[in-house]
């Protein structure tokens, strides 16, 4: 096929241009240097210390020489804070690699680690629930125990470092399905979730709990009937903080309170208030016993397939607080539950992982 000579000279010139515009780019670096040479020169930088970040500081009017080495080791990053970073961190002692992890933490640490003294980050790596606030916390308690950074972290975040029932926090939310009650956690004074329902309970009563836990309920209650041919009943649901209050006082009367603070919780403190949890009992089983080994095998490894958890199992005791009971379920949600179950998480450990933003 021959082309006509028209035809030839545009596909040249077309090829041309697209050679030039692929190479371009390649020629933008040594600009650069080129347009920031004779600032070079002014500050006697030798131009073996270029770096975008240089390029930035010098462009930017923030140049200091006594930072020279650490700007060549910090990440050129394009985003507004960039210069403040620089303007903050550098002064206060931290140096180039440092300040690339800071860049990694959220904007709320940021802030926090802006108005600290230097503190020594290196420890904290890569640990995702790292909240500056803590920090002195964090080195005391790894001081004292044998735990690795990752695990001081979350349990000085759950504050394990402190007694029970101190720096206590109200939940903001408490109709939420992930609301966290525990001995550092409480609920509004006489909070009811505003959508109880009933199930029939194992006592012949109707037990209260909240809509979502019910439907969940039920067909978990299908479930094991289906796939283990038991029956799990309810026993108590939803409880009021009155009747907690009434609980929680004849036990402290009858065993003193630092034992009954092991297996019951004080009025506003206790996860039956949510209308989320449920203590469970198998009608065949004796009287003093509520499930046998069997049961709890299956609650323990199918509850999550319908939004439950196993809320205080024995080795997450150090952490929630209590006893183990296998009965007690907590309903949370099926993703949130899977994730627990999979990752053997109790719920004070699932939300600061996954939940809380440092
Ligand atoms: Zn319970």
């Amino acid at each position: 096929m021959k082309l006509k000579p028209w035809v030839k000279i545009t596909l040249f010139l077309f090829i041309i241009i697209i050679i030039f515009i692929s190479i371009k780019p390649l020629f933008k670096k040594d600009n650069n240097i080129n347009n920031n040479k004779s600032i070079y020169e002014e500050y006697h930088i030798p131009i073996s210390k270029q770096s975008k970040t240089l390029d930035y500081v010098l462009n930017n009017n923030i140049y200091d020489e006594k930072y020279l080495d650490e700007y060549q080791d910090i990440n050129y990053k394009e985003e507004d804070y960039f210069k403040d970073i620089l303007l903050s961190f550098l002064p206060l002692g931290y140096k180039g690699k440092e300040i690339n992890y800071i860049m990694s933490l959220s904007s709320l640490n940021r802030n926090k680690l802006k108005n600290k003294e230097y503190i020594d980050l290196s420890n904290y790596y890569n640990i995702k629930n790292f909240n500056v606030d803590n920090y002195d916390r964090y080195e005391e308690y790894f001081k004292n125990n044998n735990y690795e950074y990752k695990d001081v972290v979350t349990y000085v975040n759950l504050n394990l470092d402190l007694p029970v029932y101190t720096n206590t926090e109200e939940a903001i939310d408490a109709n939420n399905n992930l609301v966290l009650v525990n001995k550092y956690n409480s609920l509004p004074a006489d909070y009811k979730p505003s959508d109880l329902e009933t199930v029939k309970g194992y006592y012949g009563d109707q037990v209260p709990m909240r809509k979502e836990t019910k439907e969940a309920f039920l067909n978990l209650q299908k479930a094991v009937k289906e796939e283990k041919g038991i029956e799990l009943m309810a026993t108590t649901a939803f409880r009021t903080q009155a009747r907690q209050n009434a609980l929680y006082t004849d036990y402290v009367a009858k065993h003193g309170k630092e034992k009954a603070d092991t297996f019951s919780a004080r009025p506003g403190y206790s996860e039956h208030q949510t209308g989320l949890a449920i203590d469970l009992k198998n009608p065949i089983r004796p009287s003093g016993e509520r499930l046998n080994d069997d049961d709890y095998d299956w609650l323990k490894n199918n509850a999550h397939r319908f939004g439950f958890i196993v809320r205080y199992k024995k080795e997450k005791e150090f952490i929630t607080g209590y006893d183990e009971e296998d009965w007690h379920i907590r309903y949370v949600g099926i993703n949130e539950a899977t994730i627990i179950y999979q990752e053997n998480l109790c719920l004070e450990e699932y939300i600061d992982l996954y939940v809380k933003q440092y």
